[in-house]
């Protein structure tokens, strides 16, 4: 039997390696730019024809090549980035296995011009299919040139593959994206078919985002920055308010290099996860420094996946970094709660004295005695954290409009027409379900259920991060008894619920006895609130603290907020609002829908 195992030669080796490495003309612009990058350059330009499928050219200005170099790079592991095994440990650079020239050679005609500083002139050389065709001495400027034309001319079934040219060209501005975010201080310009799509000035990574996205993003973007020994994430998150219906915005990199992640990204969804609604898509521009030791970025031919070495922590503290991010910046937009101007009015003797006629008309009697005895004024400012008893001043001109009965607080207006109109400012409450009351700038309606649901979330959440629940002794603790899977989950639990201020004593293998339950639990039975947690909690088990967390706050909050349909006083409302901005979010219940809508005295204006 004659042997039948042949070397392929390494013209087609490379055509197979290509295969991997370079699947359309954005994966050939990725790695043009990337070797540019690598060299040092300032400044990339690319240009492109028929959406890369007649010509890709990258000119940099970049540290070049020698002669020798400039022949050797198209062979497969060419590299200059390193050299032994224990350098992939270390890689900083966007290139190392040297195979993308190869793998471009191969199958496309290739031009290189390049110099080096050193040199007088620069070298062109001309690869067609993995062989040179032609090698000269040119002028030029120091850098390199390269010029790709007509890729996969020798691979038709991968020409024929390609899609439409604005479906490709979708890809290669993806890819230039990419590389050009993360380098906000090299200068580029994408031309396509003669035109400039891109011109970007070296600037810093906010410049460099709103250059590709519009200038609109200045105000969208909240900074994100986290320093730990291990790891630190520098980049911007796109303010929850403006997250967008299609998955748009979502750059995430490692070490600068663009990284398809999902459990990564899952961190960051996951931190917005109460704060945008259910059908929107967070966007973010994020790099994670790590040690190049505690990755290995060897797994895929086009580099986009990563291994890291405890990708646990890295999770943890990116949601850390992103929630920091986010209750540093409230995302809800402002709603000017008007703050008080001193009139020189002693609001003591004010509500000291007595007058129980409300008075409809204008002025309100300033001797009026408020129901709510309350001297001080506290700044009304959002994210102000005042707590449930302190005053939010409010003008209440509806009141003023609609003649309402009005009970409470005496407030100044510093709107007012006349000095001695003390505006009370009110809360009513419509069809038992929404909390109306006024602000600035118009009309706001508060959902009473949802706004409840917020702030008890926030702050079982702070509860399950401090430790600080209270609980409240039961004074016959109640036996809970649970079939055996169940009781192990709930003992999975109890740390948790602990900080919750339940008191869980184990009485038998399947029984525990309820001792303390938090505090505040009114709506429900404590049996009743822990099957629901239960259930919740096996929904979405996880192995990660976070997500446990997140889901029992989310689930008890729930549980024990006010329902629609319940009567509530206007000290009850005007708590609700108080601490309802107060929370580092105001705008988005845990759910994701809408806590509050803001009618606009100009939309009034338009409807009257
Ligand atoms: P890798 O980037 O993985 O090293 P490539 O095939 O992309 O492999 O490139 C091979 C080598 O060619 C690089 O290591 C580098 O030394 C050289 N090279 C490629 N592009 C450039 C460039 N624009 N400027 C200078 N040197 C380059
Ligand atoms: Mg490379």
């Amino acid at each position: 039997m004659l042997d039948v195992i042949k070397l392929l030669p390494d013209s087609v080796a490379n055509q197979i390696a290509a295969g991997e490495v370079i699947q359309r003309p954005a994966s050939a612009v990725k790695e043009l730019m990337e070797n540019s990058l690598d060299a040092g350059a300032t400044q990339i330009d690319l240009v492109v024809k028929d959406a890369g499928k007649a010509l890709i050219m990258v000119v940099d200005n970049g540290c070049g090549m020698s002669e020798t170099d400039a022949r050797l790079c198209f062979e497969r592991h060419a590299t200059s980035k390193i050299s032994k095994a224990e350098d992939l440990f270390s890689i900083r650079t966007m290139g190392f296995r040297g195979e993308a020239l190869a793998s471009i050679a191969a199958i496309a005609q290739v031009e290189l011009k390049t110099r080096r500083k050193e040199d007088e002139v620069g070298v062109k050389i001309i690869n067609e299919g993995s062989v040179v065709k032609e090698q000269t001495l040119v002028p030029m400027a120091v850098g390199t040139t390269f010029t790709i034309k007509n890729l996969f001319f020798n691979v038709p079934a991968r020409r024929n593959f390609l899609k439409s040219p604005a479906a490709e060209m979708r890809h290669v501005v993806e890819e230039f994206t990419r590389v050009t975010l993360m380098n906000p201080e090299v200068g580029f310009t994408l031309t396509s078919d003669g035109k400039e799509l891109y011109h970007l000035y070296p600037g810093n990574l906010k410049q460099r985002i709103m250059g590709l996205f519009g200038s609109n993003y200045d105000g969208k973007l909240l900074p994100v920055n986290q320093e730990t020994d291990r790891v630190s994430i520098h980049g911007y998150i796109v303010k929850a308010e403006f997250a967008k219906k299609t998955r748009g915005e979502q750059y995430f990199f490692v070490n600068k290099r663009y990284i398809k992640h999902p459990y990564l990204h899952h961190a960051i969804e996951n931190a917005f996860m109460e704060m945008i609604p259910k059908d929107s898509f967070p966007g973010y521009f994020l790099n994670i420094e790590v040690d190049p030791a505690d990755i290995d970025v060897n797994i895929h031919p086009t580099k986009t996946e990563v291994n890291f070495l405890d990708v646990k922590l890295v999770y943890a503290i990116l949601h850390a970094a992103v929630r920091k991010a986010i209750g540093q910046n409230n995302l809800s937009p402002m709603i000017d709660f008007d703050e008080p101007t001193n009139l020189g009015i002693d609001f003591g003797e004010v509500v000291k004295s007595s007058n129980p006629i409300v008075q409809p008309s204008i002025p309100v009697d300033p001797t009026y005695n408020p129901f709510h005895q309350k001297k001080e004024f506290s700044k009304s400012s959002f994210g102000g954290g005042y707590s449930a008893g302190e005053k939010k001043s409010d003008p209440g001109d509806w009141r003023l409009l609609y003649g309402e009965r009005t009970d409470e607080s005496p407030k100044d207006d510093s709107q007012d027409t006349s000095s001695n109109t003390l505006d009370k400012s009110k809360y009513i409450q419509l069809n038992q379900s929404y909390i109306i009351t006024t602000v600035k700038s118009g009309l706001l309606v508060i959902d009473q259920h949802l706004a409840h649901y917020r702030i008890l979330f926030e702050k079982f959440l702070k509860e399950l991060e401090s430790d600080s629940g209270h609980s409240q002794q039961e004074l016959f603790p109640q036996p809970f008894t649970l079939n055996a899977n169940d009781a192990s989950v709930l003992r999975e639990m109890l740390p948790e619920l602990q900080r919750l201020g339940f008191v869980l004593e184990q009485a038998n293998a399947t029984t525990f006895m309820i001792n303390g339950t938090p505090a505040d639990l009114s709506e429900c039975t404590p049996a009743e609130l822990l099957e629901k947690m239960l259930d919740n909690y096996k929904i979405n088990r996880t192995d990660l603290q976070l997500d446990r967390k997140l889901c029992m706050a989310k689930t008890m909050a729930s549980q024990l907020s006010i329902k629609a349909q319940t009567p509530l006083s206007e000290l009850e409302m005007q708590n609700i609002a108080d601490q309802l901005f107060g929370c580092s979010v105001a705008e988005i219940a845990p759910d994701g829908k809408k806590i509050y809508t803001l009618l606009t005295l100009e939309e009034l204006t338009q409807k009257l």
